[in-house]
């Protein structure tokens, strides 16, 4: 940890967010709306201009449901793609397709391409409004240091060379590949070795040009290359570097355009709108806290693009430890909530850097007699199983939640309440957090204390029938909980805020599920309750 330097300006926040990537401006949000105090400070007077993620998948879009910008409602910025993500060889041979078709178990479709620029504005939109989050934009984090029950940064002003601390119960490293809280805080990071660089190009194309819409690989050794949507109105490619380029050669608009020759596009009808070259890597932070400092997003891991999941996991990351920062800040939790969130995060995040490393090294060949083997063997596998692989399920890694079903994604239908419309599940509560049972009699043994300790956390009482003045009774009209109950063989269902399982039951063990959540949560005011 570093000294202190001398200092003008001194601010306090419940949290202090170094980075206003993506990751710290959801975590400002979900905070800020919860009543806490926020400052976040970034080096950079304005947003990343370079290109960055285009793709999301169905969790991705129950996060962005959950602040308000549902896919649905933002189609100018994202949109679904409902097709096979295919990879051929040189000889247009189809190697592998990953099955990026249908909806997900979260409500939304599996896959989409948006615009991470677009997406970022949005973000800044909902949080402008926001009195008690406070962005200092232009301001960079030069030291960290911590007591027991407080951490401090030092910033320093890029334009005036001004100096500022902001001290906060809580610090959080959203700061990006490159994070100094990592290094400050002294976080391991495991570097896996595998990485190249890629030119990647994002394309806009003039209106009536009409490319498919699909998303592909193209495994030719002679120039390793995708082809994606980029988002409504975009495209985007990307060129592996041969061993015979330098990355500033490759890294210049007429090569960007030499590149796109084949594909039909030149200045006189598509826009180049960014392109640069970039390492990517596969890495990850193996903690994700020491005392009070955090990180979260590429602070905490790194991934290469090919199953575009590096800002996925960095949103998962804001989710995970949004509603457990705000439970410990309310006084709803024990501090010991906070470890779980990095003991359960690496172990999901990890699971994406190794599922994206293995489709790198489909595609990061150059050497004939290596891609001639991968072509043999991928298309036996591929004749021999017959169906597309899905992309990976992970569960969290250990944490708050227990039994097999513990820590998994839950899933998301459509209700109606009473005589309401049929809305998202999410919608029609506070948020995803719910104990869900089939009936309601199920929660008789939940006593008014447990209860509303459960809504402290966002954690609302809903059945599919029974009496109502326990529960919200909800009707379940796709039977979307019905048939997830039976497929877990269970009556119960506890869902965290960040919509992954805390554990399902039967009926007659519902209030023993709830009371071991808040047993291992340590909810205070549960405790006093018993005490009486
Ligand atoms: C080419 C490419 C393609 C990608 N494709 C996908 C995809 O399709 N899908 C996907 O999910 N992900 C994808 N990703 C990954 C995704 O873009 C990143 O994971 C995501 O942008 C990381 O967000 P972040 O908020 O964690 O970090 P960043 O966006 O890097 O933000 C970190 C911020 O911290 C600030 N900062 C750093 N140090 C300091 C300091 N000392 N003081 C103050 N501020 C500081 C920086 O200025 C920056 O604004 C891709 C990435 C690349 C490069």
């Amino acid at each position: 940890m570093h000294t202190k330097h001398a200092h003008s300006l001194r601010m306090t926040a419940d949290v202090a967010i170094v980075g206003f990537g993506p990751v710290g401006k959801l975590l400002a949000l979900q905070l800020g709306r919860a009543g806490h105090t926020v400052v976040v400070v970034d080096r950079n007077e304005a947003g990343y201009p370079l290109p960055r993620a285009v793709t999301h998948c169905s969790d991705f879009a129950r996060i962005l449901q959950s602040v308000g910008l549902a896919p649905d409602t933002i189609g100018h910025i994202t949109e679904p793609y409902d097709d096979m993500y295919t990879w051929r060889n040189a000889d247009g041979d189809t190697l592998v397709q990953v099955d990026w078709s249908g909806r997900g178990e979260s409500g939304w479709y599996n896959t989409y391409f948006f615009n991470q620029p677009d997406l970022e504005d949005a973000l800044d939109s909902l949080l402008a409004p926001l009195a008690n989050v406070r962005v200092m934009r232009g301001w960079e984090a030069t030291a960290l240091s911590q007591r027991p029950d407080e951490a401090t940064i030092m910033v320093r002003a890029n334009a005036t060379g001004e100096r500022a601390s902001v001290t906060a119960e809580w610090v959080v490293g959203a700061d990006g590949a490159n994070s100094r809280i990592r290094d400050w805080a002294g976080l391991d990071w495991h570097n896996d070795g595998y990485f190249f660089d890629w030119l990647v190009v994002d394309v806009k194309p003039i209106a009536g040009l009409d490319f498919p819409h699909v998303a592909s690989q193209n495994c030719d050794i002679r120039r390793p290359s995708t082809m994606v949507p980029g988002g409504p109105g975009r495209r985007r490619w990307e060129f592996m570097r041969l061993p015979h380029e330098n990355p500033e050669e490759l890294n210049r608009a007429e090569k960007a355009w030499e590149l796109l020759a084949p594909y039909g596009l030149g200045p006189d009808n598509a826009e180049l709108e960014r392109h640069s070259v970039y390492t990517f890597q596969a890495c990850w932070a193996t903690q994700w806290r020491n005392g009070r400092v955090l990180i979260a997003g590429d602070a905490a891991h790194l991934m290469p693009p090919f199953a575009g999941q590096g800002l996925g996991a960095g949103v998962r990351d804001a989710m995970n430890l949004a509603w457990k920062l705000h439970a410990v800040l309310g006084g709803h939790a024990d501090q010991s909530l906070i470890d779980t969130y990095g003991s359960e995060r690496l172990h999901h995040a990890v699971a994406f850097v190794k599922f994206s490393t293995s489709l790198g090294q489909v595609i990061c060949i150059t050497d004939p007699a290596e891609a001639a083997d991968r072509d043999a063997r991928m298309m036996a596998d591929r004749e021999r199983t017959g169906r597309p692989p899905a992309p990976p399920r992970p569960g969290l890694g250990d944490g708050l939640h227990v039994g097999h079903t513990g820590g998994i994604l839950a899933r998301q239908g459509r209700v109606r309440i009473a005589d309401g419309d049929p809305i998202l599940f999410d919608d029609a509560f506070s948020g995803p957090g719910a104990v869900i049972t089939r009936d309601a009699r199920a929660l008789a043994e939940v006593s008014e204390p447990e209860r509303n300790a459960l809504r402290a956390l966002g954690i609302d009482l809903v059945s599919l029938q029974g009496p109502t003045d326990v529960a919200t009774v909800i009707d379940d009209i796709d039977d979307t909980y019905a048939t997830w109950l039976d497929e877990l063989g269970a009556d119960t269902v506890l869902i965290r805020p960040d919509f992954h399982l805390y554990g399902s039951c039967a009926a007659a063990d519902t209030a023993g599920l709830v009371t071991g959540l808040l047993d291992r949560v340590g909810l205070r005011s549960v405790d006093s309750a018993r005490a009486r």
